[in-house]
């Protein structure tokens, strides 16, 4: 039998020349990730264009002891889809090229999907055929569906529809020894077995590599109500929203955005239409119930400063851009430190005013940038870098504290964002120890080697 004399060999045999990118002036586009604050040095970036180059490249991994970064629309924020810089060789596997919108059910409302569909085209193709896939996040029309299931996004429609964990159906992926593993099923109901297809969502990447997906789909609505309201305080927030679900309306999306991060975002787009302390972007699906009509009566006699109301699918289209450019403005703005955090609703403010009080009084750090889905207990925290104040070992100091307030409060260090290599040190101090140890088990039984996404979620 032939005998390959190196990866790249084999790689080029099982994926083509075109396939494999080897200059290192192209590669470092998918050696940094989308912050720019992570780069991590690969041997090669492969794109396969299915299944089965997959388990090829996977087997030739484990032949020659190559690490394997899979890699999406590499718009983790967490530093995840890139290498690591270990003395390890890595390999990023790029699934941009499995794009292939497999079949649609319009019965069974649903879709299989080879992973490297993004979000964007997902859209489109069930937007024709009179149907809605609800994750929404604004890095839509990069990221893919395969690292969406891997990072369990979230997004703006979480409140009404769930994560992405509540999405699947079914998905097919590639285990560390090379072997496919089949979950590919379209049902809502199928009670054999543990259900293995929750592994490998929110595993980010470090199970294996998903190459398939079947997702739910839901009847496209008739209309949005979509409005953006200043009120004074947060507490204003969570009392409109409140008096929402109180009158049995779920809004799809409840988003807040503090005066801060209005600062920030007028620096560098066109100026939001209101201003106010906070403002909140919410919007409700329409149609037999809840009637427009029905909607407005809710919102008369809000206490709020100013509001303003879509009249029009480009009104509505308006106010989402700005909270979809709000992390664009915010990275024109300079480096921060971030935190994506989630807390009970009933927590929030006490921890926004204790953690804000201790930032100040113990670091003199006033300015946070606040937004993000309220409504379903998720805050973007972000602190912008002070060259002034911060001290070499500053950043550690903060995190901390402001991790510690977050679990003192019944919350998460990474509400959607996930862990990639930002947050290691950080599940190890704030997790479970015992739920650790057991994800620990898992990854270990699943992947010996630890082939897949070394130093991410785990550390080294
Ligand atoms: P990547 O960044 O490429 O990868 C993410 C992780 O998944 C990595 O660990 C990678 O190894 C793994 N992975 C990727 N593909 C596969 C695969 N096929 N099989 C196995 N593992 C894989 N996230 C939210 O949850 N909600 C938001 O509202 C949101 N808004 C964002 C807005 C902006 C502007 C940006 C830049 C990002 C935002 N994100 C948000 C974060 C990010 O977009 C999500 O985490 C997204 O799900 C990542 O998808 P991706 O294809 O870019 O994955």
């Amino acid at each position: 039998m032939y005998q390959y004399v190196n990866i790249f060999e084999e790689l080029i045999k099982c994926v083509g020349k075109d396939s494999i990118l080897l200059d290192d002036n192209k590669k470092i586009f998918y050696e940094t990730d989308w912050r720019n604050v992570f780069i991590g040095p690969s041997i090669a970036v492969v794109f396969p264009t299915n299944t089965r180059e997959v388990c090829q490249i996977v087997k030739a991994c484990i032949k020659y002891k190559v690490k394997i970064t899979p890699q999406g629309g590499n718009t983790s924020k967490c530093g995840g889809a890139v290498p690591i810089n270990s003395k390890d060789k890595h390999l990023i596997v790029n699934l941009s090229r499995m794009n292939t919108i497999i079949n649609l059910d319009k019965d069974n409302y649903s879709i299989v999907v080879e992973a490297g569909c993004t979000l964007s085209q997902i859209y489109k193709f069930v937007d024709t055929n009179n149907l809605m896939f609800p994750l929404k996040i604004a890095a839509a029309d990069t990221c893919q569906i395969g690292g969406n299931i891997s990072t369990n996004a979230g997004g703006i429609n979480v409140l009404k529809y769930g994560t992405m964990r509540e999405l699947v159906l079914g998905l097919e992926a590639i285990l560390p020894n090379g072997e496919l593993v089949n979950q590919l099923k379209v049902l809502r109901k199928d009670n054999v077995n543990f259900d293995l297809k929750q592994l490998f969502i929110g595993s980010e990447g470090t199970l294996g590599i998903i190459t398939k997906a079947s997702l739910k789909l839901f009847p496209k609505p008739s209309g949005y109500f979509t409005c953006l309201i200043g009120v004074e305080k947060l507490i204003d927030c969570i009392l409109l929203l409140s008096h929402l679900k109180s009158n049995n309306i779920i809004p799809n999306s409840f988003e807040v955005i503090n005066k801060t991060t209005q600062a920030v975002y007028n620096a560098f787009f066109t100026k939001i239409p209101i201003e106010s302390n906070w403002l909140i972007l919410c919007e409700i699906e329409i149609g037999l119930e809840p009637k427009l009509s029905q909607i407005y009566g809710l919102f008369d006699g809000v206490k709020s400063t100013d509001i303003v109301i879509a009249s029009n699918l480009k009104d509505r289209d308006l106010l989402w851009r700005i909270r979809e450019n709000i992390p664009i403005a915010e990275k024109l703005y300079g480096n921060a430190l971030k935190y994506d955090i989630s807390l009970p609703i009933s927590s929030i403010i006490e921890f926004v005013n204790i953690n804000g009080f201790e930032l100040n009084n113990t670091f003199c750090l006033a300015e946070i940038i606040i937004f993000g889905h309220l409504g379903d207990g998720n805050l973007h925290y972000n602190i912008p870098f002070n060259e002034a104040i911060f001290t070499e070992n500053t950043a550690e100091l903060v995190d901390k504290l402001v991790y510690k307030n977050v679990v003192k409060f019944g919350g998460s260090i990474s509400a959607e964002h996930g862990i990639g290599q930002l947050k290691t040190t950080w599940v190890k101090q704030f997790y479970d120890k015992n739920s650790y140890n057991l994800a620990k088990s898992i990854k270990s039984l699943i992947d010996p080697s630890n082939i897949f996404n070394p130093g991410k979620v785990f550390g080294l």
